[in-house]
């Protein structure tokens, strides 16, 4: 079985994330998408949360299985029993960094390799980091965002329940 990993934050989830969830799919028989648990940078959505969005947008699929994570993705990678990771790449700007990172995991964990899949053109500007910028300044994050996402985003950020956050 072609079984991949595809780590991230996605503090949230993107329409970006979406597509590349979906063209691994049709790639590989099993996707785990990783949320990482990031100690030491407080997001949007809690680790919890975030995988919780995820499952519902991606909805009940034997192919994909969502998991939150803590410390190296390759130790994530070889508990799992997975040698393939998959990254999305957007613009020549992620790929030194990708780069990088590829490495570094094969060099913690020889054997693993990552698989990257192009950006769809319509998502070439997305990042979650411009996502959460929109919505903390009360922008509209339709269309970059699932529908939920959106909603969610715009229900932390109303006046509202603004500052109610447990963090
Ligand atoms: P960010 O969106 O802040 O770069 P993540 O860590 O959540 O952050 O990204 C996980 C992976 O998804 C990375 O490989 C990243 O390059 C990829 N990715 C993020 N946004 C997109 C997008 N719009 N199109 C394709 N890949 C993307």
């Amino acid at each position: 079985m072609r079984a991949a990993i595809y780590p991230g934050s996605f503090d949230p989830i993107t329409n970006g994330h979406l597509d590349i969830i979906e063209r691994a799919m049709a790639v590989f028989d099993h996707v785990t998408v990783a949320v990482l648990v990031n100690t030491s940078k407080s997001g949007i959505f809690t680790p919890e949360e975030r995988v919780d969005l995820i499952r519902q947008v991606v909805g009940a699929n034997p192919k994909v299985s969502v998991e939150s994570f803590r410390g190296l993705t390759a130790d994530f990678a070889r508990q799992k029993g997975v040698k393939l990771l998959i990254r999305g790449l957007r613009a020549v700007s992620d790929f030194d960094a990708e780069l990088r990172i590829a490495l570094v995991n094969r060099k913690l964990s020889p054997g693993l390799d990552t698989v990257f899949l192009m950006t769809s053109a319509e998502n070439l500007f997305l990042t979650s980091s411009t996502v959460k910028e929109i919505a903390t300044l009360g922008g509209d994050t339709s269309g970059l965002v699932p529908p939920l996402v959106s909603a969610r985003l715009k229900e932390r950020f109303s006046p509202a329940t603004a500052g109610t956050r447990e963090e």
